[in-house]
């Protein structure tokens, strides 16, 4: 190591302390990675690797990227989920000094990403932590950027569930496990991440519950965490106590801005699992993954950044008590009825910035002069948005425009000290407005007499020397000095004092110049400071009206919900859905609130669907594939959830009788890539909701049993349906193509056939997207496959062979040769001395039920 150039041996020891972060290393103009990290980043953002002397003969790959493209580039790598160390200069090279000091200022996490170019608009950005001790789990979370802290406490036993619940909810961008527990953990998340990967980072230290208490306490002050029983809350309060000092490390601060500790029951609304929201298509879809396409998509026009962050979370948050849902509802009505009030409103929010970010910038102390003014800006509408709101009708309009405050002071502070079109750099003035402050003024006026005097010496030097040409100019290592070409260079007088020579010029000073110069500079240079700390001040008297401005934050954003509510319900004639505890889901010409965007106007043809109570409890769907089966179901169950949201619906009535749960199961074609087996899949799947649904549930389920033979399949879903019925007793929609399950309906008392009608022209069909009562038996493969522009040879051999199957085998044996050789599969199969084949050929299926033929599928086997 002695023959290390001293460079790298700074390098190294300032690596070793982050040895799991890629290290940016300023250099100059650039940030330079090293080693294995430079391998990973140039493969990452596609840079040259290059190499760079370690000591006279040992070379370390590197690559480099310039500071002032920094963003774009650790964007792409906070999105991979690397976590970065960014290493400065802390101070100005200067000749013959040796080395500058370095060290890290920040690391950048996923989790504790604070620039909004690195930040989605209307997402939060969460980090969460988790804690195990005993049987009991704690999980804390943050989005650092709005503020947002909270904890909660479960039993190892609900450990599955509960983590699910929030992990789905939340999306975190970053989780972070003590590693002695990572093994429990990890296992437990896996399955339940949606496409986005697993960021998890171990921590190593341990923090007991005594120094947990203490940290939290300090944090949040003693008042806050009232009614916290700190032995029984042990592990919520480590895996808070984790996240704070977790956060305090990647920021380099011992101090932070979260001022709440709320404690999360998720008893309080539905609980929408990971399974439901991607079938429901709630944020992406389900093909795709795209959010075009999503319910998020249709239903969003809100209008500011905390506005899109809340209408997410109230759509996976969907409400349970009909009061709550009945506020909202009467606020999006009245919203939605009058033009006005929700134009005058949009205008408002319109001209809002980003509070919730702004106001934690500031609890930062990263706002600049930029985000004050948009938080001025901002502050100056609240008084509009008051008047308006006072000449709302509903409550949740009127409460909020009586809450809003305008925070007058901080708004004219703000105004009358910023200037205009501040720049974005803290560090060089040009901030404050003229007129603030005094010394500000008396400054200015120094500097502008300075260039003044400047500009009038190089008048008079001109018409002393003669030389027309001569000028005064400025650069950062002479200062001032006078240039004069060098034509002119024999009329210099003899009190220039020369500096530099260029190629067709040379530059001097003079005594004055220089004396000048002092004054003026010196004057530049503290007016820069000055402004600077006038802003800080500026920028903690905000500080402390953080709080008024985060609950202003908190009004706008649920007023930009509800407008955004009423904006999509008048322009898609939605209705108020009545709420009740009757049981039942009665939706008069119910549209896809998506499917109806998406398509032609008037082109979605409407459905209704009454379940629960007098009427069925259970409905058995079936038609064939492309009618509309997945789209009716998935329509009623996105309309009960949008109505429990506060959401009027896309249907001309509607009544649901409170949902505690939706669960929608369907196709699992999406998790083919993950190379686990899709009836497995699908089993799971069915397993946890007939585990988790209760009477008062909505199931909507698609074509269950269909990834195993037809015989399984029904007996499977014959036998579903029967739980349900007798044991559950939730409203379910059950969509197959097994017409035999058509027989239920005979059998339960509550359970209904209904179908997508099809019309039959010729050889085709027509799919007429409408629901009407009783069953289909006829499936229309054959059509559908015609429809798909399947060869017409290949068409019509499928209608041959399947017309023989249906008229059962054995006794038409002049085409029987020829079954034989296109179904070979069956030959292979069964041997065929076999007496079970013999009876299988003799089997009549038509007039078979499903349970007669399961009982001889089980004799068989019994006797194979
Ligand atoms: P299935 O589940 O029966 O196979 P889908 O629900 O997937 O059928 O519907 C197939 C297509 O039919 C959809 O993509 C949609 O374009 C169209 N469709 C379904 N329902 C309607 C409807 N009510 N109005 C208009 N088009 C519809």
């Amino acid at each position: 190591m002695g023959n290390t150039t001293p460079l790298m041996n700074q390098y190294q020891s300032i690596k070793n302390k982050y040895p799991d972060c890629l290290l940016f290393f300023r250099l100059g103009d650039f940030y330079e990675l090293f080693g294995e990290d430079a391998i990973k980043a140039s493969k990452e953002l596609e840079i040259v690797l290059t190499s760079r002397g370690v000591s006279k003969d040992k070379k370390v790959p590197m690559c480099g990227v310039p500071y002032h493209a920094v963003d774009g580039y650790l964007k792409r790598l906070l999105e991979k989920g690397y976590k970065i160390a960014i290493c400065e200069q802390l101070e100005e090279a200067k000749p013959g000094k040796g080395i500058v000091k370095r060290d890290v200022v920040r690391v950048i996490t996923p989790g504790t990403v604070l620039e909004p170019a690195y930040l989605e608009q209307g997402e939060n950005n969460y980090i969460i932590s988790l804690y195990r001790k005993k049987e009991s789990i704690g999980c804390a979370w943050s989005d650092i950027s709005t503020g947002k802290f909270q904890m909660t406490q479960f039993s190892e036993t609900a450990a599955a569930e509960y983590l699910r619940d929030l992990l789905s909810r939340l999306q975190p961008a970053e989780c972070i496990i003590r590693s002695d527990q990572a093994a429990f953990f990890e296992p437990l998340m896996e399955d339940y991440w949606e496409s986005k990967g697993l960021n998890i980072t171990r921590l190593n230290k341990e923090i007991n519950g005594q120094v947990a208490w203490e940290l939290v306490t300090r944090q949040f002050g003693q008042e806050n965490l009232i009614g916290i029983d700190r032995d029984a809350f042990e592990t919520g309060l480590v895996s808070a106590a984790n996240l704070l000092s977790y956060i305090m490390e990647t920021q380099k601060t011992s101090t932070l801005p979260f001022k709440d500790l709320s404690v999360y029951t998720p008893k309080s609304c539905m609980y929408i699992d990971a399974m439901t929201r991607r079938n429901m298509e709630l944020f992406r879809t389900l093909r795709d993954g795209k959010r075009e396409g999503s319910l998020f998509w249709a239903l969003d026009r809100t209008l500011t950044g905390m506005g899109t962050r809340l209408l997410r979370y109230w759509l996976e948050s969907p409400l349970l008590d009909i009061e709550e849902i009945e506020a909202r509802q009467e606020a999006v009505e009245e919203l939605a009825g009058s033009f006005f009030l929700r134009n005058e409103l949009q205008e408002c929010l319109k001209k809002i910035y980003d509070l919730e970010r702004i106001i934690s910038r500031v609890d930062w102390q990263l706002a600049g002069p930029r985000d004050l003014l948009g938080l001025a800006k901002s502050l100056q509408v609240i008084p509009d948005l008051k008047e308006i709101l006072g000449q709302a009708k509903s409550k949740m309009l009127r409460e909020a425009g009586v809450e809003l405050d305008p925070v007058a002071d901080i708004k004219e502070m703000l105004f009358s000290a910023l200037i205009d079109d501040p720049p974005a750099n803290l560090k060089n003035g040009g901030i404050i407005r003229t007129g603030y402050h005094p010394e500000v003024d008396k400054l200015r006026n120094m500097i502008a007499e300075g260039e003044d005097w400047i500009r009038k010496l190089e008048a008079r030097e001109r018409v002393r020397t003669g030389i027309k040409s001569l000028k005064i100019d400025y650069n950062k290592v002479f200062g001032y000095y006078i240039e004069v070409t060098k034509p002119n260079l024999h009329l210099v007088p003899g009190d220039y004092i020369r500096k530099q020579t260029l190629t067709q010029a040379e530059r001097f000073i003079t005594t004055e110049l220089k004396e000048q110069e002092a004054l003026f500079l010196g004057a530049t240079e503290r007016l820069q400071d000055l402004e600077y700390q006038i802003f800080l001040d500026i920028r903690r008297q905000v500080g402390e009206a953080s709080e008024k401005i985060r609950r202003n934050a908190g009004i706008i954003a649920r007023i930009d919900c509800l407008v955004s509510f009423a904006e999509t319900a008048a322009r898609y004639h939605y209705t108020k859905p009545k709420i009740n505890n009757s049981g039942v889901i009665r939706i008069k010409n119910g549209r896809h609130p998506v499917l109806e965007q998406l398509l032609p106007e008037g082109s979605f043809v409407p459905n209704d669907l009454e379940i629960g109570e007098d009427a069925d409890r259970i409905l058995i769907l079936t038609g064939p594939n492309m009618a509309g089966k997945s789209t009716y179901m998935r329509q009623m169950a996105l309309i009960v959830l949008m109505a429990q949201c506060g959401s009027l619906v896309p249907a001309d009535e509607a009544e649901i009788g409170i949902v505690d749960r939706v669960f929608v199961r369907a196709g699992a074609f999406d998790d083919l890539g993950k190379g686990q087996s899709t009836f497995m899949m699908e089993m799971n799947e069915v397993s946890y909701i007939v585990h988790h649904a209760t009477e008062r549930s909505f199931i909507v389920l698609d074509e269950i049993g269909r990834g195993t033979g037809t015989f399984d399949g029904i007996g499977i879903a014959w036998a579903i349906i029967e739980y349900i019925h007798d044991k559950i007793g939730a409203r379910t929609i059950f969509a197959t193509h097994y017409h035999q399950l058509t027989q239920l309906a005979d059998i339960l008392h509550g359970v209904a056939n209904c179908s997508v009608a099809v019309q039959e022209e010729g050889q085709n069909i027509v799919f007429l997207h409408k629901v009407v009562p009783g069953g289909t038996d006829k499936s229309y493969g054959i059509q559908v496959a015609r429809l798909a522009h399947l060869p017409e040879e290949l068409v019509q051999r499928a209608q041959e062979v399947a017309a023989s199957m249906e008229g059962g085998s054995g006794n038409k044996s002049g085409k029987r040769t020829e079954d034989v050789r296109s179904a070979p599969v069956q030959l292979v199969l069964f041997d065929e001395r076999s007496a079970i084949l013999k009876e299988l050929q003799n089997l009549n299926l038509v007039q078979m039920t499903p349970l007669e033929a399961l009982n001889t599928l089980s004799n068989w086997q019994q006797r194979l």
